[in-house]
């Protein structure tokens, strides 16, 4: 058995852990980091990336079958899902040296490729590695949830970690879950050839505001995916040629293949957890608002911190860490304002507040503008024109969230992530002036039209007139 003594040891190579190992690492600090499977975790090779990729394929299917309306003829694309796939792994491969072993030790950061587990408060064991560090960091992830289903766990089914490999494609995809992962991968699918049932034992896309999933489901259902809200899988089984699922509703759906995505768990089992006296709760390990466990000298990142379980909490949640840890700067991870995307098409975007939340906090103190892609130039010559941005706004036109939804939603939110940052007022969007013709107008038409009533009343005109008669 090898032993370190490090300054600090990191448990997972996924976005959280990564993040800590490369800002530790550059800021000279002795870093040992564990991976027991692929560097990058879920989200660079099962997550994420190939879930984008996947979508850009089932995009250009879907633009080939709907190109007449620029002047050229629709065709029905002829799919090779082996070379899809290849495409899928195409870009995890482009990506992966940025999250490869060979880079991080290029920072100076031991790379340990085993399970490493606690054997102590302070100390992590993990292949023929036994390090002690001042700090440790549990990056360890989640997996998808496998809900306890009568007949699920003896029938064949796909989670995030499969799908991208599965062969053949499925003639007929069954989705249990309308969260992102159902409705991205359920419209992917849809685009690229297979007929596609999601059930959604409650709302779809609960968490976004409802005219916004609105616009949304309306397009799924449209381009001929079934969902189906208040619809739960009662049980499941296996049939000649695939699945059977039997719904709350009392029927009988078949497949060729069920896909799980019904949210996921944090990885918190075999790391001896109560080794090192950190608390679980149902979420993830219990964490302060600085993302210390209950062993002072053990903080946690990522999925299994029990928060947001996204690539950028994590991304967020290692920056808030090292200025803690390293610059003794206390970071509140709920400091800033996470925003969420769901990358269908058209995309939806939220970030802060819905408007239900806010009126919840601050009564008739919000006020909320709304701008319709269709008054977009940029959207009408893309005849691209589903959906609206819509700023969420409090006491003194502070802006408490925002919702987008169509094209580049999630990418006009940027501004607002910013102004929110900066605790500044729904003011500041109307400062800027946007390229013209951009979708970036959008959101300086809305923050514009919470002024209109005002600028364009008796008072204004009277004052205009006063100003207008001075010599
Ligand atoms: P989720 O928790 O967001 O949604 C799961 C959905 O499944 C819920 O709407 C729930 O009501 C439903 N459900 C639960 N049990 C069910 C059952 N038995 N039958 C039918 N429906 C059932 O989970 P997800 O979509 O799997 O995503 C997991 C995590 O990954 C989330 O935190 C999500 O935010 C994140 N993620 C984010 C993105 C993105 O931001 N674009 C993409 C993928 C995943």
């Amino acid at each position: 058995m090898e032993k370190i003594a490090a300054d600090i040891a990191i448990i997972g190579a996924g976005s959280g852990g990564l993040s800590v190992a490369a800002g530790a690492s550059q800021l000279g600090l002795k870093v040992v980091l564990f991976e027991a499977g692929e560097m990058g975790g879920d989200c660079l090779n099962t997550g994420c990336v190939p879930s984008k990729a996947l979508i850009a394929a089932g995009k250009q299917a879907h633009a080939m079958r709907n190109a007449s309306r620029f002047g050229i003829a629709d065709v029905e694309p002829q799919v090779d899902w082996r070379a899809v796939k290849a495409h899928v792994r195409g870009v995890i491969d482009t990506i992966a040296p940025i999250d490869s072993q060979d880079r991080f030790e290029g920072f100076g950061v031991r790379v340990v490729r085993a399970f490493a587990r606690f054997t102590g408060p302070r100390t992590v064991t993990g292949g023929d590695v036994e390090v002690t560090a001042k700090r440790i960091v549990l990056a360890s992830g989640g997996r998808p949830f496998i809900p306890p289903i009568p007949g699920l766990a003896e029938t064949p089914h796909l989670t995030n970690e499969t799908i991208f490999a599965v062969d053949p494609f499925p003639r007929h995809l069954i989705v249990l879950g309308a969260g992102p992962i159902g409705i991205e991968l359920g419209q992917a699918f849809r685009r690229l050839g297979a007929a596609v049932t999601i059930l959604e034992a409650a709302e779809p896309l609960a968490r976004f505001e409802p005219e916004a999933r609105a616009v949304v489901l309306e397009a799924l259902a449209r381009e001929g995916v079934a969902v189906r809200a208040q619809t739960a899988a009662t049980a499941v089984r296996q049939t000649g040629d695939g699945v059977a699922v039997i719904t709350s509703a009392g029927d009988v759906i078949e497949g060729s293949h069920l896909l799980v995505a019904v949210g996921r768990r944090a990885n918190v089992e075999n790391i001896g957890l109560e080794a090192a006296g950190i608390q679980v709760s149902r979420n993830g390990v219990v964490t302060d608002d600085r993302l210390r466990t209950t062993n002072p000298a053990v903080y946690a990142v990522g999925d299994v911190a029990g928060r947001e379980q996204l690539t950028h909490a994590a991304g967020w949640h290692a920056s808030a860490l090292v200025r803690t840890l390293l610059f003794r700067a206390p970071t509140r991870a709920d400091s800033v304002a996470l925003p969420s995307a769901v990358y269908c098409e058209p995309e939806l975007a939220m970030i802060g507040l819905t408007e239900a939340e806010a009126r919840a906090q601050h009564g008739d103190k919000v006020r909320c503008v709304h701008w319709a892609a269709d008054e977009n130039d940029r959207a009408q010559a893309e005849r691209d024109v589903e959906g609206f941005v819509k700023i969420v706004t409090g006491p003194g036109g502070r802006i408490l969230g925002a919702t987008a939804v169509g094209a580049q939603a999630a990418d006009l939110l940027a501004p607002i992530g910013l102004a929110m940052a900066q605790r500044l007022t729904i003011r500041a969007l109307t400062g800027p002036v946007a390229p013209y013709p951009t979708r970036g107008e959008l959101l300086k038409r809305a923050a514009g039209s919470f002024y209109t009533p005002t600028l364009f009343s008796d008072r204004t005109r009277a004052v205009v007139r006063f100003l207008w008669s001075l010599p």
